[in-house]
């Protein structure tokens, strides 16, 4: 579960902030990609990728090569965020304008699972997120498949998620402005499927 530290602790506009459990797990849950970031060789890095939720873990995956995956192996601090935009906040004056948006921080390291059985669940569940009722029909992985993918665990134990939503908040002041104010949604939409 969920535990609010001091690194997780909201320190501008705290009210848009929660440590909920659900609301962390809806929004990965919504949410198709990340970003991680880590210190590698002494610089920051932040690379963008999928994941995925199965109970109160968030998994990745990467090839054996593949550096990310490598410095999670190695039981790397980790900062996870993922975004999801809802608007544009459009407000009468410059200052005021925002975004609305639901987003989580994760921290934490994460640990490689090897247990052949664990990662076919896992990948699974990942080709269940993308188009769920699919995995029935596709080609399992084969063991080789499998061996050529890292799968890593990082315990949604420590972390947030911060939400804003609503219309703009304008000075008393500028409420005469002439100027349309209010919002414009912004949505992510599947679009119609392409054979291929
Ligand atoms: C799409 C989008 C646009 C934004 N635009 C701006 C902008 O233009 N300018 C700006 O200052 N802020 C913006 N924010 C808010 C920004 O993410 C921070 O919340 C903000 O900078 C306040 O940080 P802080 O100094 O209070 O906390 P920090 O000290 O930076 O963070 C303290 C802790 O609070 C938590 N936290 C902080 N922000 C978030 C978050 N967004 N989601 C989940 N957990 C969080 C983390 O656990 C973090 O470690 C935007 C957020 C989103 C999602």
């Amino acid at each position: 579960m969920s535990a609010r530290t001091d690194r997780t602790t909201f320190r501008q506009r705290p009210q848009r902030g929660s440590h909920d459990f659900d609301a962390m797990a809806a929004i990965l849950d919504e949410a198709l990609s990340c970003t991680i970031a880590f210190v590698d060789d002494g610089r920051p890095v932040s690379i963008p990728t999928t994941h995925w939720r199965m109970g109160e873990r968030v998994l990745f995956h990467g090839g054996q090569g593949s550096r990310l995956a490598r410095v999670m192996a190695a039981g790397a601090e980790l900062c996870v965020t993922v975004t999801l935009v809802d608007g544009l906040v459009l407000a009468r004056s410059a200052f005021h304008h925002s975004m609305n948006y639901r987003s989580v921080v994760l921290f934490g390291q994460a640990v490689e699972i090897t247990d052949p059985a664990e990662k076919a669940a896992a990948f699974a569940a990942l080709i269940e997120k993308l188009s769920p009722g699919r995995y029935a029909s596709v080609r399992p992985p084969t063991d080789k498949e499998l061996g050529a993918t890292k799968l890593l665990a990082l315990p949604l134990a420590e972390g947030g998620a911060k939400m804003r939503s609503g219309p703009p908040v304008d000075d008393e002041a500028d409420m005469s402005w002439p100027v349309w104010a209010g919002v414009v949604p912004v949505t992510m939409v599947k679009g119609e499927p392409v054979a291929g």
